[in-house]
């Protein structure tokens, strides 16, 4: 049955017929029109999951376990309010966060000792996920260019006590200059039209949308990636990801830089053993993709996960721009 009520702009509703197809798009759209549960991640700067389903289990909170994650959990009985006021929650040995934000620092695989570029990384989810899997051993630099979202990364990291993390206010398309080919590994989690975490009952998450905001964020991803390139060392690895479904702001993106780069970057495997994802777009408009394309992982808003897309690059060569050799 389609459904003609749904809120959302309706530029976007046909876009996504043609990117999802009939049937997917049905499903979408009743994902985009439910409440996903509370997930969270545990901290094991600062406890082990065992610990914290145990103490949480005792204040009457149940959590079931991800396949593909040990640290992730799905909160089964108990609200997100009464989970804020628990002591777990405010000693920092859980992170709410949505899965799919999970995936990304799983599919990039921070080691201890690393270096680590989070060139876009307010408010921290994902800063605090990489701290934690290197048991705060190495170095991340946590740059974004938002003041008020810079206060809440400094807050989170704080509390969940990643003191390996440094914060950074640069222009992320610049900051390769600062550290021409100096990190091990790169987290490029772009700002972007957040399709996939659009909410029928909130109004504010789909209302500013519009083709030509996909089409200015595509331009301005384009240039971070670039740039996150550029900052990491030859044998390094690159991990760009978006929580969008547009075509324009993940495989045009990944391909153009594809080709951009010629040869100093490949596409690695992105999918994750156990974790069900959808098909990446062969072509879109009057483009077709590399056929390597197929090793990024997409995945629609589900009555469990955000909408999101991720591709994992690996630097074969050195590929400073011109500009450096001055
Ligand atoms: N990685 C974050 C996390 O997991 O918590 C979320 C990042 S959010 C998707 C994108 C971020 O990009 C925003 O915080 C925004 O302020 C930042 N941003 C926008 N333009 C930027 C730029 N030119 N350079 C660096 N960061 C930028």
């Amino acid at each position: 049955m389609s459904n003609d009520i749904s809120p959302f702009p309706p530029e976007f509703l046909s876009r996504l017929k043609l990117i999802a197809g009939d049937t997917k798009y049905e499903t979408i759209i009743k994902a985009l029109s439910s409440t996903r549960p509370t997930t969270l991640r545990v901290n094991t700067l600062k406890t082990s999951a065992n610990s914290l389903i145990a103490t949480l289990g005792k204040l009457g909170f149940s959590l079931e376990p991800v396949s593909w994650s040990k640290e992730a959990f799905i909160l089964t009985s108990g609200t997100l309010r009464a989970l804020s006021e628990t002591e777990p929650y405010k000693k920092g040995e859980l992170y709410v966060q949505s899965l799919s934000s999970m995936l990304p620092p799983l599919i990039l695989t921070p080691l201890p000792d690393d270096r680590v570029l989070d060139i876009a990384a307010a408010p921290g989810s994902k800063t605090t996920q990489m701290a934690s899997m290197m048991e705060n051993r190495g170095e991340i630099v946590a740059n974004d260019t938002s003041l008020a979202r810079i206060y809440r990364l400094k807050a989170n990291m704080a509390t969940q006590g990643a003191t390996i993390a440094h914060v950074s206010r640069d222009d992320g398309r610049a900051i390769w200059k600062r550290y021409p080919e100096y990190f091990d590994k790169a987290l490029v989690d772009v700002p972007c039209s957040m399709e996939g975490r659009f909410n029928a009952a909130e109004p504010k998450s789909y209302q500013d949308w519009s083709v030509k905001k996909v089409k200015d964020l595509s331009r301005l991803q384009r240039w971070l990636l670039r740039s996150a390139i550029s900052a990491t060392k030859p044998g390094g690895t690159i991990v760009y990801s978006t929580c969008t479904m547009s075509p324009e702001e993940n495989e045009d993106v990944v391909d153009w830089i594809l080709e951009k780069e010629n040869g100093n970057v490949v596409l690695e495997d992105a999918h994750l053993e156990s974790l069900t994802s959808d098909t990446p777009l062969p072509q879109w408009g009057s483009r077709t993709y590399s056929l390597d394309i197929k090793k990024t992982l997409r995945i629609y808003p589900s009555l469990l996960m955000e909408g999101f897309y991720v591709a994992k690059f690996k630097k074969l060569k050195s590929s400073l721009p011109k500009i450096f050799d001055q």
